[in-house]
């Protein structure tokens, strides 16, 4: 006897925009162009225009499952392609334009996508690598029909025209919830680029579960502007979640300096943004130096790697903008933490209520985490232990793309190589990436705590903290630096702020001012490179040292 059941209907991406035309149809996108200049549209036109590529898509042969490559900023052409590629069941695959080219040919292959949409700007990059990939059916300009670039790309296609092709009243196609509906490479500073392929149902979750009032809390009054890309973690699925409540959308398009994305924040009311901390350093100069402030902007999501508490603070002090703390990778869709209160912190002291904020926060509802030592064996939640981050929940990551074996451990937890602490309250804290982490004489310094001090330093524009080689210690900490324009601070002044700011054995060895930091795909320091570059600056004195003490020993 059947006792009665609710309806089912699957969980799917064209489900979103579907309910945002429906019912925030005239509610403003608003794009910044490649090529200059904005454009506006509506969650109604984008939706019309989700159903026609995607219609085009699949006349033009394309079937459930097969991925659709895009190489793309953050604008309104490459949202109907968030939504209308997944809609007719195929994969909306997002490449970083800013990985170097074998790494795209690697990826385009191994993804085997069968279509290529591209900015205006990489034509160019693609002609250069076009008999390289065997698996592309078509590439296609993201834009009107223009033939200077089409004599670059013989047989380039034009979003535009397939826009005309397409069925605007064409349904979308009826998936099973556990399709996949989004591919992403992680950006590989760890290894080989792997692929995450996301489910329709993982994104769905995953989009409710950002909009908790305790998560990114996005709603219907907000204009909301991703800066982190589109292609980075499905910007880290505001899109979707955007849809779902039908936010305003601003989109930064290719322009991601601090002056640009202060005028936009000024000029188009934003209220709400997400990116990493690199960019929210560019924006704060970019407002230090601005008369007009920012009246509307209130929130901001930091993530991708550590926010240095005095950023923090300095949006609060200066312009009343709170940076809320997350956490998370590709593998995790990629909300794993985000640092918002309990009641009862909010009775706490201001300092401790600020400790706990520069954290990098507590799992949602749908995300469970743990640490574990080098065994395996799980740690204490008591906030001092250290040890390697794991992660479970509804969209976290069993196996790679094209990977038959799961990525899991024996008993179902995703190890993050992420090494840090959890409260009794759930609250995690980074203290480094097990590859970065600095071990010296045996302890552990967190590159964290100590490029957080240098970012406090008024005169200090950015800095990363890396392990150099040491005879005696095996590793001590360098920190290389860039100062603030006109700054002539000095190697020694830089070390002495250390003081009375981490235990003495843990003050840096070395300061090494430089012009640039090395910029990894998605904006992060590559800690890497540095240490290839600056690895050993210690090693020849310290030798001198080591055998001037051996020789004192006799
Ligand atoms: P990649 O591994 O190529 O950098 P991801 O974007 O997936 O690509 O990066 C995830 C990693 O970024 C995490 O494992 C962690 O090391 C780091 N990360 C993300 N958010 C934070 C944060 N708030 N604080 C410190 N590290 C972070």
């Amino acid at each position: 006897m059947l006792l009665g059941q609710m309806m089912h209907q699957p969980l799917s991406v064209g489900s979103l925009i579907d309910h945002a035309a429906r019912y925030h149809g005239d509610t403003e996108i608003v794009s910044a162009l490649t090529e200059g200049g904005f454009e506006r549209t509506t969650w109604a036109e984008v939706a019309v225009n989700a159903h026609r590529i995607g219609s085009a898509l699949r006349a033009r042969g394309l079937q459930p499952g097969d991925r659709v490559g895009t190489l793309a900023w953050n604008n309104r052409r490459h949202l109907e392609l968030y939504f209308g590629v997944p809609g007719m069941g195929m994969v909306c695959h997002t490449l970083n334009p800013r990985l170097a080219p074998e790494q795209l040919v690697y990826i385009v292959n191994h993804a085997a996508d069968r279509i290529l949409f591209i900015e205006r700007t990489f034509v160019p990059l693609i002609a250069s690598v076009r008999d390289q990939l065997p698996t592309l059916t078509g590439i296609v300009l993201l834009g009107g029909r223009d033939e200077e670039l089409a004599a670059q790309l013989p047989g380039l296609l034009f979003h535009d025209e397939l826009l005309v092709e397409g069925d605007p009243a064409a349904p979308f196609a009826e998936v099973d919830e556990t399709s996949p509906s989004s591919l992403c490479y992680t950006s590989g500073t760890t290894g080989d680029p792997k692929g995450v392929l996301y489910s329709h149902r993982s994104t769905l979750l995953h989009a409710l579960c950002v909009n908790n009032r305790d998560g990114l809390g996005i709603g219907a009054t907000d204009s909301v502007m991703p800066v982190v890309p589109m292609f980075h973690v499905n910007a880290w699925g505001i899109p979707y979640a955007s849809a779902a409540v039908g936010a305003r959308l601003v989109m930064p398009g290719p322009r991601l300096d601090g002056d640009s994305l202060a005028r936009l924040i000024i000029d188009e009311s934003v209220t709400l943004a997400a990116g990493v901390p690199t960019i929210w350093l560019g924006l704060l100069i970019a407002l230090d130096g601005m008369d007009e402030k920012p009246t509307t902007f209130k929130r901001t999501v930091v993530g991708g790697s550590a926010l240095p508490p005095s950023m923090r603070a300095a949006f609060r002090d200066r312009y009343g903008v709170e940076l809320i703390h997350a956490w998370g990778m590709t593998e995790t869709s990629p909300l794993g933490t985000l640092n918002a209160p309990l009641a009862k912190h909010l009775s706490l002291p201001f300092e401790e209520q600020d400790r706990i904020g520069n954290g990098q926060g507590r799992p949602p509802y749908g995300a469970e985490l743990r640490i574990v030592d080098a065994e395996g064996r799980v740690l204490p939640n008591d906030g001092t232990t250290e040890g390697e981050l794991q992660i479970r929940g509804h969209w976290v990551l069993d196996s790679y793309f094209g990977h038959e074996k799961s990525a899991l451990t024996w008993d179902g937890w995703f190890g993050t190589g992420d090494v840090s602490t959890i409260d009794p309250n759930g609250y995690m804290v980074i203290r480094d990436r097990s590859k970065d982490i600095i071990k010296s004489g045996g302890e552990w310094i967190s590159t964290v705590d100590l490029e957080n001090i240098a970012v406090g330093h008024p005169e200090i524009a950015n800095a990363a903290a890396i392990a150099a080689r040491h005879p005696k210690w095996d590793e001590r900490p360098v920190i290389c630096a860039i100062r603030r324009s006109q700054s002539a601070l000095s190697e020694e002044e830089l070390l002495s702020w250390y003081d009375g700011k981490v235990p003495r054995w843990q003050r840096p060895d070395r300061v090494i001012f430089v012009e640039t930091l090395p910029l990894g795909a998605t904006g992060k320091i590559v800690k890497a490179t540095l240490r290839e570059t600056y690895g050993d600056v210690l090693w020849e004195d310290a030798m001198k040292e080591l055998e001037a003490e051996r020789a004192a020993q006799g």
